[in-house]
């Protein structure tokens, strides 16, 4: 029987989990010859990975850092998923075209409801401004709850163009001023293992935090907020596999079951 390949593609890869929650899907869907492998690309050859990836046989693909917008740009037709947030981390090929969709922030939305946290008439502030930030922007905007959100960016230019982006919907800059009541920590700092420097009174109101990031140990950003009086500070694990559940559901037609996976995957 033929193998039906799926894959991620990002750099780094190598710490992605992705392949471990679609092989559980997998078997727990009953598909056979089911294969979900990484891919490590760089921007020159993107394209080039994409293209040789279907072209090979391949079902599905996963778009993870840093290249979100630019797969973006190689679709040809988008879901409003993608649309909404000018990224992608989900493709497929539908009738010989690229077609691209954003799953992660209804994976962040889910994972906020399986923990509890509500936002509605929150005081939000996301840092980043990149493929997933677009996305999470996106999904609360759409949530129908009411929501105020700031950005914090590196680099002023692409928190701009974020906010450019959604035009209409008030997303601000980030002002010192501010209480928050959540913040999500979308850049990849835990994973460079870089000292934070962040400014610590962004936490004076004792946010609930997330860092999209996920290890087995605490990330840096969890550490960095816990050790600044912050009482909850989640990884990004449980968004992890609910984005990768509507993936799955995507590629598959089928909606997994996800309850009790993020323990197992903890002591993987
Ligand atoms: P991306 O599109 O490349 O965006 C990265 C953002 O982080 C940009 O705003 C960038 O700022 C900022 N940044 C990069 N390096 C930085 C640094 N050293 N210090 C401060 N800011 C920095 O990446 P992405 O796809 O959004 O992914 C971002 C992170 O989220 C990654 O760690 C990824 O693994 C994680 N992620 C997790 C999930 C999950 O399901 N848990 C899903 C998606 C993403 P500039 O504008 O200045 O370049």
């Amino acid at each position: 029987m033929a193998e039906i390949n799926f894959a991620v593609i990002g750099n780094p890869i190598e710490h992605s989990m992705s392949p471990e929650i679609h092989e559980y899907f997998a078997s727990q869907c009953n598909l056979s010859n089911f294969s979900y492998k990484k891919i490590l690309s760089e921007e020159a050859t993107l394209k080039d990975d994409i293209s040789n990836f279907f072209s090979n046989g391949g079902r599905g693909l996963n778009i993870t850092i840093p290249f979100k917008f630019s797969a973006y740009s190689l679709c040809n037709r988008f879901d409003k998923t993608a649309m909404q947030c000018g990224s992608t981390n989900t493709l497929k090929i539908y009738k010989g075209e690229i077609v691209g969709y954003n799953t992660d922030g209804l994976g962040f939305i889910d994972d906020l409801e399986a923990k509890n946290i509500s936002f509605n008439n929150s005081n939000i502030l996301v840092i980043g401004a990149g493929g997933s930030a677009m996305s999470i922007c996106s999904s609360f905007l759409n949530s129908g709850q009411k929501v105020k959100i700031s950005i914090l960016n590196r680099t002023r230019r692409n928190a701009d163009i974020l906010i450019d982006f959604f035009n209409d919907r008030k997303i601000e800059i980030h002002n010192h001023n501010n209480n928050y009541d959540l913040i999500i920590n979308t850049t990849p700092i835990s994973m460079t293992r870089e000292q934070i420097s962040l400014p610590e009174d962004i936490l004076s109101n004792n946010p609930i935090c997330y860092d999209l990031f996920y290890s087995k140990n605490k990330t840096s950003f969890q550490t960095w907020a816990h050790s600044h009086g912050v009482d909850q500070c989640y990884d990004g694990l449980g968004m992890l596999i609910h984005q990768a559940k509507h993936s799955f559901f995507i590629w598959n037609g089928l909606t997994p079951e996800t309850s009790n996976l993020e323990s197992k995957l903890r002591i993987i």
